[in-house]
């Protein structure tokens, strides 16, 4: 908007007039005290200021508006009918006018002053403007920074607190942060600690997982730089997303090697164990057979009910070594695996039969399902009779109301699955995945029904090692299906 400063309302009119008809917003004061308050009020772009008025003067109110804050940006332009002199003209310059103009006024000359001062005008507000919208975000930008910097510092702190080894890697995995602790393993911040002669490359492993975008969990042995010695460490290193895409990595090394010494000297407790068992029990079985071949006694006497008894015992014993035995071999890493190509039917049916040798025929009932397969797939006979026999005396074992069992078989173009369908207890939904883990046994159970918790890890193993799948379906109370999948070639 324009203000027009006039003391004769006739000049105001025509001036109003003139720059109403170039469509711009005018507004008028008939004094310079008038325009004083309508300055202070208002936004105007121009003023145009007469500069014989009675009071003030066009120069005093001039004057006065370059004292002022909102107004002192304001280009004026004077307007004078008489003093052309250059002093008037300077004194008009000086007072804080930006140009001149003598009347008669030339209304095209005006008109043209007009446009000019006052684009230049909004030209400069709306820069001033940018440049306040600009100062703000570099103050923006300088806050975020520093809360962001005194976060990673934070965060940093957390890391040199850990009792492990800490680390983070940028997006291309390169290490841009270790704590303390690093040092002990690693004599510059950039490399990974050295790792055992027999361990993988974490570098190595590291670029695998994170071309993947997948975690990393890994094992290592890595070398202490003061004593030389390698320690077992737990390395986790794990993303860190931002807006759906992976920003960096954290990563830890847990110090893993007492739990894994105790862990090895468990092993070859129970190798050294199971294996001096194993001796005087053969003994034991074949004396008794000796025994019961020599007595001859009446099938049906009380003598005769205790040598089975004692069979029956010794037999229990027997799986129990020979369990103990399977799971030091598989931690020493010589369960050794016999594919050949077999009818996986007669295996079941071997499996069905010496389950219902030794259980109560009245009791137990046993159905097949589904087609049999009618194939040869490359399996170790033993070990998966092993499997189905284990399946089958849990699912036994754990239903005291219903041993009703349903053996369900299924092949399709890539693989066979066997199931093992029970009803009895069931197993809760969180525990489902820890019952394939050593020693592991669902909590409730343990106290009613015997068992060491390897069956289903010795199982578990044998499976993975004929590079099929195990797993198991179950609802507490209803019954449990507990499955293996076997690849056809
Ligand atoms: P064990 O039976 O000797 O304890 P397993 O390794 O065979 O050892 O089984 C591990 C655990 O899984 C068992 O202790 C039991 O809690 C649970 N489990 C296995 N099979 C069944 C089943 N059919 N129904 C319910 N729970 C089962």
């Amino acid at each position: 908007m324009i203000l027009i400063v006039d003391d004769n309302q006739n000049n105001l009119y025509s001036l109003k007039k003139l720059l109403e008809s170039q469509d711009f917003e005018v507004d008028t004061a008939g004094s310079g005290e008038e325009a004083l308050v309508k300055a202070l009020q208002n936004q105007y772009g121009l003023i145009i200021l007469d500069v014989q008025m009675p009071d003030m003067d066009g120069f005093e109110v001039a004057e006065t508006f370059a004292g002022y804050s909102r107004t002192k940006e304001i280009p004026i332009i004077f307007l004078s009918a008489v003093n052309t002199e250059k002093r008037f003209i300077t004194r008009g310059y000086a007072s804080g006018g930006s140009d001149y103009v003598t009347k008669p006024i030339d209304p095209d000359i005006l008109l043209l002053k007009v446009k000019t001062f006052y684009d230049l005008h909004e030209q400069s507000r709306a820069m001033k403007r940018t440049q306040q919208n600009l100062e703000r975000e570099v103050q923006g930008r300088k806050a975020e920074q520093i809360t962001l910097r005194s976060k990673v510092n934070h965060f940093h702190l957390l890391l040199e607190g850990l009792p492990q080894i800490a680390f983070t890697a940028d997006e291309n995995g390169e290490i841009d942060f270790v704590n303390g602790r690093w040092f002990q393993y690693s004599p510059s911040e950039r490399r990974f600690p050295a790792t055992g002669p027999e361990d993988s490359d974490i570098r190595e492993e590291f670029e695998r997982c994170r071309k993947d975008g997948l975690p990393l969990d890994l094992e290592v042995q890595i070398q202490n730089r003061s004593t030389g010695e390698y320690r077992y460490h737990l390395l986790r290193v794990s993303p860190v997303y931002e807006n759906g895409s992976i920003k960096n990595w954290i990563g830890t090394f847990t110090d893993i090697d007492d739990q894994k010494k105790v862990e090895k000297e468990k092993d070859e407790f129970l190798s050294i164990a199971s294996h001096e068992l194993k001796t005087p029990l053969t003994s034991i079985k074949a004396y008794i057979q000796l025994l019961e071949r020599k007595l001859k006694l009446d099938k049906d006497s009380k003598e005769a009910g205790y040598v089975s008894k004692v069979q029956d015992q010794v037999e229990k014993l027997n799986t129990l070594i020979t369990d103990l035995l399977d799971v030091s071999k598989i931690e020493n890493g010589k369960l050794k695996i016999n594919k050949l190509p077999t009818d996986p039917d007669a295996v079941i049916n071997n499996a069905i039969e010496s389950i219902l040798q030794t259980h109560d025929e009245d009791r137990v009932k046993i159905e097949r399902h589904g087609p049999k397969p009618e194939i040869l797939i490359p399996l170790d006979a033993i070990r998966i009779e092993q499997v189905l026999i284990n399946f089958l005396t849990n699912a036994i074992k754990y239903s005291p109301e219903n041993q009703q069992v349903i053996v369900t078989t299924f092949v399709d173009d890539h693989e066979m699955k066997v199931s093992v369908t029970d009803f009895g207890i069931g197993i809760p939904e969180h525990k489902q995945e820890a019952v394939f883990d050593k020693f592991y046994r669902a909590e409730d159970s343990s106290l009613q029904f015997q068992g060491m918790g390897i069956g289903l890890y010795i199982c578990s193993e044998i499976i993975k090692q004929h590079r099929g799948t195990i797993g198991v379906s179950s609802k507490p109370g209803e019954g449990s299906t507990f499955y293996f999948t076997l690849p056809l070639n």
